[in-house]
C-alpha cells in the first residue's frame, strides 16, 4: 500500500462517486438488466497482470452502474431508504482506512470506547430509559442488521430460560410476533433452533391499524400454556415494514412481563424518527422491554450497514455468546473493566462502525438530523395530500411517518361481480406498480395487508425534494389513467 498511489487513486474514486451523484437522475431508478447480464460483459477469469484504476472505473461505469438499482436516487420510494450522507461516507472511509478489527477492547481500544460513547449519545437522543445505557448497567452495541440483533437477543432469552427449565425443553419454547412482523423474526427463530411450529404470527386487522393486539397476545400465550408449551420471546414492532403500524409497547410489555416473556422492540425504520420529540411517544413503554433496536442505515443518514441494539442486561448476551480462547487472553479483559464486544454478537471480528455514526452525529448535530426527518415526513404528507385529492385513489392506512400506503380504489372500477372485485382491484394495482417501475422515473414497492394489494411510497432518500414528489405523483396518475381506460 503506497500512500501516494492511494492518494491519487482515492481522488479518482471520490471524483467518480461525485459524478455518479451529479448524474444520478439520468439513470432508470430500477435496474433494467436481465439475470446473468454481467457474465456476458466480464472476462471468464481474473486478470493475470494488474490493470489501472482508470480501466476498472470505466468498467464500473459501463457494466456495474447499469446493473444498479439506484437506492440513492431522489426518485427512489421503494422498501425503506438507505440514507447516504457526506458524513456517513467519510466515516466509512475512515473505518475502511484504519481497517482495525476491534473484537475486544485491547484489539483497538478506541473502537470499543467510541462505540460505548456513541451508543449512550444515541440512547439519550431517543430518550431511552437509563437502564439501557452503560451508566445504568445496560448497554448498546452496533450490529450489521436487525436480524443479527434479534438472533443474539433470542439466543440470550433461550439460554436463560433453558437454564431454568432444562435444555431438554428446547422444543417447548414459543416465539411471538404479528403477521406484520418482519420475516427476520422467523429467520432468527429458525437459526436459534426453536421448533418452527412454535412460531406465532398473530393475526392483525385493519381495525387496529395492523398493530398487534395485547388481548390476542394474551389469548395466544394462554392457549400455548394449556398445551404445556413455554412462552419465550416477543418481537414488538414500532413501524412495521408493510404499513408502519405501531404495536402498543406498553400494553404488550405488560402482558409479556406476566408470563416472563423477553420483549424485543424492532424499530428498524421508524426508530430514527424518535429523535424528534413529536415522535418519541411512539416508543412509550419501551422501559418494559428487554432489548431495543433500530437501523441508522435506514433513516439516520449513516449508510449501510448499521443497526443499534440496546439491552438492559448485557451479561445475559455474554453468557450465551462469549468464548475465551487462550490467544485472546489479555489483562484488560481479565480485569472485567472493559467491554469486549465479541461477546455481544455472532462473529468474532467486527468493523469500527461507530466512526461513521460519530461523524454523522457531529457533522449534522441533533437539530439538523431532526430537521431532515421532518422534511421527509412533510414530503410524505404532500404525497398523501395529492393522493387524497384524486377520487380514483384511496389511502389504505393513516400515515405515521414518511410512508404512504395507497391504491386505486374499488370505486374507480366498474365491477359486475362483487366476488371478483378484490381480485380485480389487486390486479389493477399490481399493473400500476409494474408500469410505474418500468417507466424508470420512480421506484415504489408493494405490500399485501388484509388481502389487499397496496402500493408503498416510502419517502426517505437523502436527495428527494418536493419536486420529485410531485413528479412521482404525475407518473402514478399517468399510468393509472392508461390502465383504468382498459377496464
Ligand atoms: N424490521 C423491520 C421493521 C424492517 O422494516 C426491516 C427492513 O426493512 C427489518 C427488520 C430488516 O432489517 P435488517 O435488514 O437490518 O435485518
Amino acid at each position: 500500500l503506497d500512500p501516494e498511489e492511494f492518494r491519487k487513486q482515492g481522488h479518482m474514486v471520490i471524483n467518480f462517486i461525485a459524478d455518479y451523484y451529479q448524474n444520478i437522475e439520468k439513470y432508470p431508478v430500477l435496474s433494467r438488466v436481465e439475470p446473468g447480464y454481467l457474465k456476458k460483459c466480464l472476462p471468464e477469469s481474473a486478470p493475470y497482470d494488474p490493470e489501472p484504476i482508470s480501466t476498472i472505473l470505466r468498467d464500473v461505469q459501463d457494466h456495474i452502474v447499469p446493473g444498479l438499482t439506484h437506492w440513492q436516487s431522489p426518485n427512489f420510494f421503494a422498501y425503506f431508504s438507505s440514507t447516504a450522507s457526506t458524513a456517513g461516507f467519510l466515516g466509512e472511509i475512515l473505518t475502511t482506512g484504519f481497517n482495525v478489527v476491534g473484537f475486544n477492547w485491547v484489539s483497538s481500544p478506541a473502537a470499543t470506547e467510541l462505540e460505548n460513547i456513541v451508543m449512550d449519545w444515541l440512547g439519550d437522543m431517543l430518550q431511552l430509559p437509563k437502564s439501557f445505557h452503560f451508566s445504568g448497567n445496560g448497554g448498546g452495541v452496533l450490529h450489521g442488521s436487525t436480524c443479527e440483533a434479534i438472533v443474539c437477543t433470542m439466543v440470550a432469552a433461550r439460554d436463560q430460560m433453558l437454564l431454568r427449565i432444562g435444555r431438554e425443553n428446547l422444543g417447548k419454547l414459543v416465539v411471538y410476533g404479528s403477521d406484520q412482523t418482519h420475516s427476520t423474526l422467523q429467520k432468527a427463530t429458525q437459526i436459534v433452533g426453536i421448533n418452527t411450529e412454535n412460531f406465532r404470527a398473530i393475526k392483525t386487522t385493519k381495525s387496529t391499524g395492523f398493530a398487534l393486539s395485547p388481548e390476542m397476545l394474551r389469548l395466544t400465550i394462554s392457549s400455548d400454556l394449556e398445551k404445556g408449551l413455554v412462552p419465550l420471546f416477543l418481537c414488538a414492532t414500532m413501524g412495521t415494514t408493510a404499513t408502519t403500524a405501531i404495536d402498543p409497547l406498553e400494553a404488550l410489555c405488560h402482558v409479556a412481563k406476566e408470563y416472563g416473556v423477553w420483549v424485543h422492540v424492532d424499530a428498524a425504520y421508524a426508530g430514527s424518527a424518535c429523535i424528534c420529540p413529536e415522535f418519541r411517544h411512539f416508543i412509550n413503554g419501551v422501559e418494559g422491554a428487554n432489548s431495543f433496536s433500530f437501523n441508522p442505515h435506514k433513516w439516520l443518514f449513516t449508510g449501510m450497514d448499521c443497526c443499534c441494539l440496546w439491552v438492559k442486561n448485557p451479561s445475559v448476551l455474554a453468557s450465551s455468546l462469549s468464548t475465551n480462547p487462550e490467544f485472546l487472553r489479555n489483562k484488560a479483559s481479565d480485569s472485567k473493566q472493559v467491554v469486549d464486544y465479541k461477546d455481544w454478537q455472532i462473529a468474532l471480528s467486527r468493523r469500527f462502525r461507530s466512526l461513521k455514526l460519530w461523524l454523522v452525529l457531529r457533522s449534522y448535530g441533533v437539530a439538523n438530523l431532526r430537521n431532515f426527518i421532518r422534511i421527509h415526513v412533510k414530503m410524505a404528507k404532500t404525497f398523501e395530500g395529492l393522493v387524497r385529492m384524486d377520487k380514483r385513489f384511496e389511502i389504505l392506512v393513516p400515515r405515521n411517518f414518511s410512508l404512504v400506503c395507497f391504491r386505486i380504489s374499488p370505486s374507480a372500477l366498474i365491477s359486475s361481480n362483487e366476488d371478483d372485485e378484490i381480485g380485480m382491484v389487486n390486479e389493477v394495482n399490481c399493473k400500476l406498480l409494474e408500469a410505474i417501475n418500468a417507466s424508470g422515473k420512480a421506484y415504489m414497492t408493494h405490500a399485501v395487508v388484509g388481502g389487499l394489494y397496496v402500493l408503498r411510497c416510502a419517502v426517505g432518500a437523502t436527495l428527494t425534494e418536493e419536486k420529485h414528489i410531485v413528479e412521482a405523483w404525475n407518473v402514478v396518475q399517468d399510468h393509472a389513467q392508461a390502465i383504468l381506460s382498459t377496464y
